[in-house]
Parts: structure tokens; C-alpha cells; sequence
């Protein structure tokens, strides 16, 4: 859900100039190691193992998003495939979550859906699974197209809804039948009012329905993903009527306190960590949620010069 200080910032944050700023400077690089554990696998294994020796799982994102050639998006794919077999050698509590954009969705459909099963069939030989990040809306009925077929085909393969699409309750209907793992998110993208809500209260609303919706269905595995502490009490309200498997998730850098709390509490939280070189639009989303965020980012700047 982005405000209007956030659009604006997505806007702003889109141009070369502004870009540079943050990826060519020190300060840029440090707000963005709040937020991302580094940019290589050795960077995030480190992260995953003391995440899992605190007892929270993970999911590791190697960073990336709308590729624009063939090569780039093999690279991508093979780039998790290479996460993946380091999950089995360290035995680390980790699956993956990836944008099929960065498989190619958008370039070549049929790249993105093939190797987005060349992925599941590794999770599932290493005993592990696979999310599917949910982006823009332009990409959201392929995206849940190509979820559809390689789950059936798979098992291990789970997806991201977006509370603030208008559509998302009637895509559960088609999703929730398939039995994988659904996170709930709040959405991170600039969306147009014709098919997503806007106001904060509206999105909050229908989170907790879908909450609602997850919670109480069979055979599926609702992942709640939020840092809003009333969104968080509403679905674990909905847990003590359930009888199967559910989990909390949040993102790397994120409340870290209300992490600590919810895992002391008992619960099964994982942590979404992104790592990898291509972090500036993740970064761009974070602040956009949180525009405070750039604050930290303008003090280390001025306090240079
Ligand atoms: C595990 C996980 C996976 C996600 N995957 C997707 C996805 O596939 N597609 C997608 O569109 N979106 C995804 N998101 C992002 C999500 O849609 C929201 O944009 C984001 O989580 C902020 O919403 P919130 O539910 O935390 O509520 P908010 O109301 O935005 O935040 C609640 C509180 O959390 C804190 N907070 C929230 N965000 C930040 C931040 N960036 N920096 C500092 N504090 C913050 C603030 O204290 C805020 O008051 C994901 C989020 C999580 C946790």
C-alpha cells in the first residue's frame, strides 16, 4: 500500500540521477544494508544461519525484476539454483522467493514458467519450496497462470497475494484448491484506484477478510505477512480455530523487535531476507512504505558534508 508521499517518492526515485545517489555513495549503501543482507550468497547464508540459530526461517531473495534479455533471466534462474543446493549443503532452515519477472515473465512467458519448475523440481529435492513474489498488477494473471500449472505439476509452490487488489478474493478462489503455501501482503506497488483500494482503512479491511478466508480454509498454508501489529492480532485470533499449518512473515530490517517478540511468543515467523547487487528498486519499495526511512539516509548525507 503506497501513500501519496510514497508514489511520489516511487516517482522521484526512478530517475537515473536520484538512482545514482543512493547506489554510488556511501550513505546509500548503508541505508540499503538495513535492508538487504549483501550482495552475495556468502553474504546471505551468513544472515539465514544466525536468523536460524535465533530460530526464525527464511526466505532467501536473490534480488532482481524485469529482465530484459534471455541471458539475464538463465542467469537468474540458475542463480537460485545455485542458492537452493547451498540450502541442502547447510542444511539451512531457508526456501526461496522469486519475481517471475526476473525468470523472464514479460519477455518469454514460456522461459519464465520453465524455469520456475526447474526451480520447485530442485526445492523439492532438497527437501524445500518455492514462493512467488506477486508484482505490478499488469503481470498479476500471468503470474497466477504460471503458479497454477507448476504447482499441479509440483506441490512446492506457494504465492504472494496483494490485500489492496480489488481482485485478490476471487483469485483465491482459484488458488487456495491448489494447497500450497498463500502469503497475504499488504501490496508495495503504485496502483491505480479502478482496481485497487486506496485508503489505508479500505486495505487494512481486506486484509483481515482474506486473513479471515486463508485462515479458515483446508488444506492450504497462509502465510501472514505484516508488520502492522493489528493485522498481525487479527489473524492470530483466527489461529486457535485452525488446525493446520500456518505462519507469520516479515522483512529483513523490519521491526526487528516485534520479530523478536512474536517468536518468543511461540509463533512460526519467517524472514523474507533479499540479497544480491540489484537492490535498488527493492530499496526504492521500502522507503516508499516508509517514507521516515529516507530520513536516515539524508542524515548520513548531510553529516558528510
Ligand atoms: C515477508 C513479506 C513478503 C512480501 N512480499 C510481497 C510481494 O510479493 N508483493 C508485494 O507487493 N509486497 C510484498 N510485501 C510488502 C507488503 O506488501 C507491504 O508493502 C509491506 O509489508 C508493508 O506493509 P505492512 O503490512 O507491514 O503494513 P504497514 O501499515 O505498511 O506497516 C506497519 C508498520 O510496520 C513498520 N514498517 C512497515 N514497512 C516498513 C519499512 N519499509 N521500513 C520500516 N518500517 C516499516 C512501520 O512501523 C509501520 O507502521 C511483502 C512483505 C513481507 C513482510
Amino acid at each position: 500500500m503506497v501513500s501519496v508521499i510514497g508514489r511520489a517518492l516511487l516517482a522521484v526515485t526512478d530517475r537515473s540521477a536520484v538512482r545514482s545517489l543512493f547506489t554510488d555513495t556511501g550513505p546509500g549503501r548503508g541505508l540499503a544494508t538495513r535492508f538487504v543482507a549483501g550482495e552475495t550468497l556468502d553474504d546471505a547464508e551468513a544472515v539465514t544461519r544466525e536468523l536460524n540459530a535465533m530460530g526464525f526461517r527464511v526466505s532467501l531473495d536473490h534480488l532482481g525484476e524485469h529482465v530484459t534479455d534471455v541471458g539475464q533471466a538463465v542467469g537468474a534462474r540458475d542463480d537460485y539454483l545455485a542458492c537452493l543446493d547451498r540450502i541442502a549443503a547447510d542444511g539451512l532452515d531457508a526456501n526461496i522467493s522469486v519475481k517471475l519477472t526476473q525468470l523472464g515473465l514479460g519477455m518469454d512467458d514460456a522461459l519464465a514458467e520453465a524455469s520456475l519448475d526447474a526451480l520447485a523440481a530442485r526445492a523439492a529435492a532438497v527437501g524445500t519450496s518455492v514462493t512467488v513474489d506477486m508484482e505490478e498488477s499488469r503481470h498479476t494473471e500471468a503470474t497466477i497462470g504460471v503458479y497454477e500449472r507448476v504447482q499441479r505439476a509440483r506441490g512446492n509452490v506457494g504465492i504472494a497475494v496483494q490485500a489492496y487488489l480489488r481482485r485478490t478474493r476471487d483469485d483465491l478462489d482459484r488458488i487456495v484448491p491448489l494447497g500450497g503455501h498463500v502469503r497475504l501482503c499488504k501490496g508495495a506497488y503504485a496502483e491505480p484506484e479502478r482496481i485497487a483500494y486506496q485508503g489505508r482503512d479500505e486495505v487494512d479491511a481486506s486484509f483481515d477478510r482474506l486473513a479471515t478466508m486463508l485462515m479458515g480454509a483446508e488444506g492450504v498454508r497462509p502465510a501472514i505477512a505484516s508488520h502492522d501489529e493489528a493485522r498481525i492480532a487479527h489473524a492470530r485470533s483466527l489461529a486457535a480455530g485452525r488446525n493446520g499449518y500456518h505462519e507469520f512473515q516479515m522483512l529483513y530490517g523490519v521491526r526487528p523487535g516485534l520479530q523478536q517478540e512474536l517468536l518468543d511468543a511461540g509463533l512460526r515467523l519467517r524472514i523474507y531476507v533479499p540479497y544480491g547487487s540489484a537492490w535498488y528498486p527493492y530499496l526504492t519499495r521500502r522507503m516508499a512504505e516508509r517514507p521516515a526511512n529516507l530520513w536516515f539516509f539524508v542524515r548520513a548525507v548531510t553529516s558528510r558534508s
